[in-house]
């Protein structure tokens, strides 16, 4: 089915070495999500569940879609997206009906992983005020429960979740059973920045003066998005001036424009 705020990827193709400075998040997702995918003997074998929905939390653009397309792509899964905040929006009265669809769509192409984008549009707190949208984005979590709770964990469908805002979730979404494991994706440290440049410089033409350490102590409190942004404007430059090789000066130019970008959008908050 054709829905918008739902992406279906048969095979996707992002691999875990794309990911750069999640070393510990990609060892527990492969524990939680994989390995009941791939090998759920070991779980029945022992007597015991396997985990059925992993919530990943941290701020935007850190990886959370990276890890749970990297999941699929090793487990051969379809992964299925959707965007829980674009579905509460533009299918008023539609939600609970889509989510049903949804499960049924990833049982139908199993093995496959079912990704929910924001999930904290239909899972905040349940509010005091009760508005129809509120009460329609509350149906659309009770049918998200349901769901979870309907199929038992032979776990050839996976489930994550992704949240910027775990502090206001309904904690009926994270009792055991439904979203019961948790991984923080964080912004990276300078570590973390080093290894994100690497991937983002792999393919790139770049001039003998580029120190990439040197990048990665200048980007403090960049993401990975922002990281890879940073890749993509010093080759702007690069190319603006007619060049064939990146310098350092051209990264010294984009790391002042995303991170100035980043300030500003931060000074527009306050
Ligand atoms: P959001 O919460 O905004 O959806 P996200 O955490 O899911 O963000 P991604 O969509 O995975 O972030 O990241 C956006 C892009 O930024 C990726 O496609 C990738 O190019 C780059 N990126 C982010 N994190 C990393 C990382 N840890 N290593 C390499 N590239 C990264």
């Amino acid at each position: 089915p054709l829905v918008t705020g739902m992406e279906v990827d048969e095979k996707p193709d992002v691999e875990y070495a794309q990911i750069g400075g999640l070393e510990e998040q990609v060892v527990e997702i492969k524990e939680t999500v994989e390995l009941p995918l791939k090998k759920p003997e070991l779980f029945t074998n022992i007597g015991i569940e396997p985990p059925k929905g992993v919530l990943l939390y941290g701020p935007p653009g850190t990886g959370k879609t990276l890890l749970a397309k990297a999941v699929a792509h090793e487990t051969n899964a379809t992964f299925i997206k959707i965007v829980a905040s674009e579905f509460v929006k533009k299918y008023i009265g539609e939600g609970a009906r889509l989510v049903r669809g949804v499960f049924e769509l990833a049982k139908e192409k199993s093995p496959s992983i079912i990704f929910i984008d924001e999930i904290d549009a239909i899972a905040a707190k349940r509010l005091k005020s009760s508005t129809s949208g509120d009460r329609e984005v509350q149906r659309t979590l009770m049918q998200l429960l349901a769901e979870m709770d309907g199929f038992e964990g032979r776990g050839d469908v996976g489930i994550v979740a992704a949240t910027n805002r775990p502090d206001i979730l309904d904690p009926a979404l994270l009792r055991p059973g439904r979203f019961d494991r948790f991984i923080e994706v964080p912004i990276p440290n300078e570590d973390g920045r080093m290894e994100i440049l690497k991937i983002h410089t792999k393919n790139m033409s770049l001039d003998e003066d580029v120190d990439v350490r040197l990048v990665a102590s200048l980007s403090e409190g960049a993401s990975g998005a922002d990281l890879k942004a940073i890749c993509t404007e010093s080759g702007m430059f690069a190319i603006r001036e007619e060049r064939t090789t990146v310098t350092m000066n051209d990264f010294m130019d984009a790391i002042d424009k995303i991170v100035g970008m980043e300030h500003d959008e931060e000074m527009k908050k306050e």
